[in-house]
């Protein structure tokens, strides 16, 4: 039995989903797989597992493990669940790659989608839970995809063997034929349960005009408005990235400031409110459209009419430069009521990310600037207006070369249509587009599923790990191209990871490709959570007392954004100043470390695996993070997964015995060099050499500067050192790279100079 608090039960009963909780029992009792589908908010991630788990789902051994695409859902759902259900964490607890707080007294487990498909690897049949949750399968994550297609097969196996497994499958969308209508994952189509959603409707004002490069600036535009026009009710804007969420922070806390001296100002903010209220009065809102918000547009010319005339805010003000001065001295710039801002994207401390939850204090408005990460995974309370610019930063890669490019690109229609979805959560919302309905009607309808987008490596080496051979014949709700596992294959080959194709039987098998056979190496690369070349690099590590120093490297090159300021892509102006911002970084970690004289043999590498040791060795405090520019949240991250790491190879490779030596001393020479050579074994055919500065031109005789560029295998294009590299004015004839981005132009980063011997 469970022990909910009042205040818990109250939520509770207000949450659409609580109606169906007989509905939903009954015909995950009587199915095998069942699919529930319901708007973001409904109460699916919170309170199906708490409907399992008094079902008695949890009774005995078996637990009731539920997977996210995103850590940060991972973490927060499992808290949020302990919460309500009054039960200890170690009851209700959450595991991420790098850390978790699971117990032996553990019923109910979130993770991410990767840590299940890790353990799969371990216990195919799952035997630990008796349900697993696929949660959020709409944003059709890789290691979703695959879970699902593994899971087709896991289930009906325990079934046989007595000892069934459930498998609920969670969408916020209705698009699930992927799933239900594919009969080579599920041969009897599996029921699907819609949650009524109980959603307020949303009106959704479209933009006459597109503004071109300007979103931000509209997004700033229309805030203001809302805040001065429009009756109280929450603000959420969904921008693209972690820097956009700070600049628009920032200029809305210029613009309404939180005044410190409160008493003092408490006579002019009632004095202001009654004014404000006056001119709220005057903004009439459109007719709400009480049937649906997700299609027809209220009368957009009418609406956009209305907001702007009434709020009169001047029409030339500079379009660039956003200046508080500018708006304060405008006509609704009495306004002194402040905005409570508050910023959510992935990266954030957990702890920042968590405010978005708690109460906003009173006589402010709550104004919250988000990455898509709340546009499904977390419902934000109280929200009534939705600013919605249409964009999202996405990671592209070449399905074949692996170059990666952010690109900022449109939303699909099904992305813009939850994002208004967040305005109706609490009473009738409005959504405003910043873009026009027929740029919104050239939109995709849904995004596409991310197997169809990035390289594959890492997946094809667990599917073969788990002794799927013909990786191409893997029931995937969607598949990805022969091209790519292709590709794919051909690395894994060149890693030792995979063996060369076995001969071909038949013809069928021709058609299908070869076959590769994972290799012993190949078995304990995929027991290593990292990407095969990473792995790679830590089964080489051996000799020579390697190991630590390769652990050390390994685990900050699988973590993202070491250094504190990112790099922006959007403005050339931007990319410069971070790159002097970054390269200052980069000298204050050189100097930390100067004198060891190892620079050179191991470039950008060296800088990581210095910035680790002296992480540890000085402890990784705020104020180390702060003077070296250094990214605490990535520390923390580099920290768990050596820690990791290191009992891995421990019990991966007979005798390692490696420990973390808090004292880690610089690598000699010798080792530094051994180490260059297990990097490149990882990196084999990531080496680029480097142009002569002209390059006589054959075709018509002209010659063409290639000053600094450097050519690659893969790539037609030349590609540049990356400024913020320690190679960058050394500019070496051979250099071994991590990985190329594509800004302005093609960028290597962390570089290894080789010398051809
Ligand atoms: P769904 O999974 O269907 O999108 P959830 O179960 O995540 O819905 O959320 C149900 C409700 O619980 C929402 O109204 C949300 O605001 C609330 N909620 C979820 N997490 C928290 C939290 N950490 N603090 C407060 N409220 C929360
Ligand atoms: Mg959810």
């Amino acid at each position: 039995p469970v022990n909910r608090r009042k205040e818990v039960q109250e939520s509770r009963l207000k949450l659409p989903i609580i109606g169906e909780e007989q509905i939903i029992m009954e015909t995950i009792n009587e199915n095998p797989v069942v699919v529930i589908c319901g708007e973001t908010g409904s109460g699916k991630t919170t309170q199906v597992p708490q409907f399992l788990y008094e079902a008695g789902y949890a009774h005995g051994k078996g637990i009731i493990g539920v997977t996210e695409p995103r850590r940060v859902a991972a973490i927060s759902m499992s808290k949020r669940v302990a919460m309500e259900m009054n039960l200890s964490e170690r009851v209700v607890s959450y595991q991420i790659r790098y850390e978790g707080n699971v117990t032996d007294e553990t019923k109910i487990k979130f993770m991410t989608d990767g840590v299940l498909l890790k353990e799969i690897q371990k216990d195919f049949l799952l035997t630990r839970y008796n349900v697993i949750i696929i949660d959020e399968a709409h944003e059709r994550s890789m290691y979703t995809d695959i879970l699902i297609g593994l899971l087709s097969r896991i289930v009906p196996f325990r079934h046989k063997r007595g000892n069934p497994l459930k498998l609920v499958i969670m969408s916020a969308t209705l698009r699930v034929e992927d799933f239900t209508e594919n009969n080579r994952l599920f041969r009897d189509t599996p029921p699907v349960l819609k949650i009524d959603s109980r959603q307020f409707p949303v009106t959704i004002h479209f933009n006459r005009r597109t503004p071109q490069d300007s979103y931000l600036h509209e997004a700033y535009r229309k805030i203001c408005k809302i805040h001065r026009m429009l009756p109280e009710g929450g603000i959420l804007v969904f921008v693209t990235g972690q820097q956009e969420v700070h600049t628009l922070c920032r200029k809305l806390k210029k613009t309404f400031p939180i005044n410190k001296t409160e008493s003092s100002t408490q006579e002019k903010r009632k004095e202001s409110r009654r004014k404000l209220d006056k001119n709220r009065e005057r903004a009439v809102l459109p007719n709400i459209n009480l049937d649906n918000y997700s299609v027809a547009p209220v009368d957009e010319e009418a609406d956009e009419e209305a907001l702007d005339s009434d709020l009169d805010l001047e029409e030339n003000e500079q379009e660039e430069d956003i200046d508080c001065k500018d708006v304060e001295s405008s006509d609704a710039g009495s306004c002194t009521e402040p905005l409570y801002m508050l910023p959510l994207y992935s990266l954030l401390p957990s702890h920042k990310q968590a405010r978005v939850f708690e109460d906003v204090p009173s006589g402010y408005r709550l104004c919250v600037v988000s990455t898509n990460v709340s546009e499904t995974s977390l419902t934000i309370p109280n929200i009534k207006y939705v600013v919605d610019t249409g964009k999202v930063k996405t990671k592209f890669y070449d399905k074949v070369t692996g170059v990666s490019t952010f690109k900022i690109t449109w939303i699909s229609q099904a992305a813009a249509n939850q994002r208004a979805g967040r305005a109706g959560r609490v009473g009738p919302g409005h959504c405003y587009r910043l873009y026009s309905s027929a740029v919104f009607n050239e939109f995709e309808k849904f995004s596409p599923a991310e197997i169809t987008r990035r390289p594959v490596d890492d997946l094809v080496l667990q599917m073969k790990d788990m002794n799927i051979d013909k990786v191409v014949n893997f029931p995937y709700p969607t598949a990805p191209d022969v091209e790519q596992i292709e590709a794919a294959e051909r690395l894994l080959v060149s890693l030792g990871a995979l063996s060369a194709p076995e001969k071909i039987q038949r013809f069928r098998d021709l058609k299908k490709g070869f076959v590769h056979k994972i290799t012993t190496l190949g078995h304990a690369m995929a027991c290593f959570p990292v990407s095969p070349r990473y792995a790679k690099m830590l089964a080489l590590g051996q000799q020579h007392d390697l190991l630590p120093y390769v652990v050390a490297i390994v685990s900050a090159l699988s973590v993202q954004e070491i250094f504190v300021e990112n790099f922006k892509p959007s403005s050339e102006e931007n990319e410069k100043e971070e790159f002097t911002k970054k390269l200052e970084h980069m000298k204050a970690v050189k100097k930390l470390w100067a004198g060891t004289g190892h620079s050179l043999l191991l470039g950008d590498l060296m800088v990581l695996l210095k910035t680790v040791g002296a992480c540890e060795y000085e402890g990784c405090t705020p104020k180390f993070c702060q003077k070296y520019g250094v990214r605490m949240k990535a520390m923390k991250e580099v920290r768990k997964l050596r820690a990791q790491l290191t009992n891995a190879v421990n019990s991966v490779i007979p005798n390692a015995n490696i420990c973390i030596d808090p004292k880690m001393k610089p690598p000699t020479d010798l080792q530094a060099k051994l180490l260059r050579q297990i990097v490149l074994a990882g990196l084999g055919d990531h080496v680029a050499s480097r142009y002569p500065d002209v390059i006589p031109e054959t075709s018509d005789g002209s010659e063409k500067k290639m000053k600094n560029a450097y050519q690659c295998p893969d790539l037609e294009e030349p590609v540049f050192i990356h400024p913020t590299s320690v190679l960058y004015k050394e500019k070496p004839h051979f250099v071994v790279y991590q990985n190329i981005v594509e800004t302005s132009k093609l960028y290597m980063k962390g570089l290894v100079a080789i010398e051809p011997e």
